[in-house]
């Protein structure tokens, strides 16, 4: 993780990055990060520019031998203590870093139900317990492997049991080149003793200009929308991301109910729907026009077979295998998807929404229900 991908966030990476360079990175510290602020994503980036081989004014390499490494959360002197659900397969948290790993390579922004989501939580409680305390005890007093720092970065220290009093020592005299950073949301609910060995680090709430430049560079959403959610976010990028995921889960059941109307020629529907849709905005219009674009896009890799790369949700998967296997070919896909295009371009330039949609709907029922292909478009049968 580079500084460059982290969101927001400008001063304090600036602060960050002069402490290595004067030299007085303080051993152990504790970033106060409300949710969704990046408090883990920057105590990784900083962790990586501090090893980087090579260094730049404001960034770590990235190339380096120590970079490639910490890009993939692998690095051998890099140590992650986190919440977790204890069973009798899982003792300690590195029983369960590959899913850990995952979740950042997937998106280093999320709180504790997502991490949640990834475990076998059955009922119980997260906590980080006293036979991981012991164990990061253990990883620390080995000498580091390759880097030049030791680092364990614990993420939501609040979770830490009374026993988390085990780690005051090594907190307050660590191994030479260790740094601990620990990433918590509720200053309240750490322990005391903790809180005095470790230098806080403030980091702020995102700002709304943020977080809308992420979602529009990220999500491809236009300002006004990008504006909408950053407000309602308020600060909180885990929050934007679920969001974003409501309006396209959102777009999702809407599209295949369309797709479904047409399939099955329900006119009368259609009109309902096409009133609906009328009522959106336009930009909310053209959003829900990429996305069928997208969704059947996704379902032409399907009817290729090309399962591994088609990126949908598992909701809305299921519902585009139903569809690339029982109903769409590649010509009716091309068809429909040239439809939605026009329909976007007429959007556009102030088509009448009510119209328009229910033209392309009818041109729906054409080429799903009588499988007839408006006039250009080759029309191969399976
Ligand atoms: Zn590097």
């Amino acid at each position: 993780m580079q500084f460059s991908q982290i969101i927001g966030q400008d001063t304090l990476k600036k602060q960050l990055i002069q402490t290595v360079i004067e030299g007085r990175v303080s051993h152990a510290q504790l970033f106060l990060s409300p949710e969704g602020s990046g408090g883990l994503p920057l105590a990784i980036a900083y962790a990586q520019y501090i090893n980087c081989l090579d260094k730049g004014e404001d960034d770590s390499c990235g190339q380096c031998s120590s970079c490639r490494k910490y890009e993939k959360y692998i690095h051998p002197d890099l140590h992650f203590s986190y919440p977790f659900f204890s069973s009798k397969d899982v003792k300690v948290a590195s029983d369960v870093i590959e899913q850990w790993r995952n979740l950042l390579l997937e998106q280093p922004y999320f709180n504790l139900n997502i991490w949640r989501s990834k475990l076998s939580a059955e009922n119980k409680q997260a906590n980080i317990n006293i036979a991981e305390c012991h164990d990061i005890i253990k990883k620390l007093s080995y000498k580091a492997f390759e880097a030049q720092t030791k680092v364990l970065i614990m993420w939501l220290p609040e979770f830490l049991d009374r026993e988390g009093n085990a780690l005051l020592k090594i907190i307050e005299e660590p191994p030479e080149n260790t740094l601990f950073i620990l990433i918590a949301q509720n200053q309240e609910q750490i322990l005391p003793t903790i809180l005095s060995r470790t230098q806080l680090v403030k980091v702020p709430r995102l700002n709304d200009g943020d977080i809308a430049d992420f979602l529009i560079s990220k999500a491809g959403l236009n300002r006004e929308n990008a504006e909408n959610y950053s407000f309602l976010a308020d600060g909180n990028l885990v929050e934007a991301n679920l969001l974003l995921q409501e309006s396209n889960d959102n777009h999702v059941s809407y599209f295949t109910d369309w797709l479904r109307m047409g399939y099955s020629g329900r006119v009368s529907e259609m009109t309902t729907f096409t009133d609906t849709i009328a009522t959106w905005g336009r930009e909310n219009q053209k959003n829900f026009l990429r996305y069928g674009v997208h969704f059947l896009r996704e379902c032409c890799l399907l009817i290729h077979g090309a399962d591994d790369l088609v990126k949908l949700p598992s909701e809305a998967l299921n519902v585009a295998r139903n569809f690339s296997s029982n109903v769409l070919n590649p010509a009716m896909t091309e068809a429909i998807i040239t439809e939605l295009e026009k329909a976007h371009y007429h959007i556009e330039r102030n088509a009448n929404p009510k119209i328009l949609f229910l033209d392309v709907s009818l041109q729906l029922v054409k080429i799903i229900k009588f499988k007839t292909l408006p006039k250009g478009t080759q029309y191969i049968y399976n």
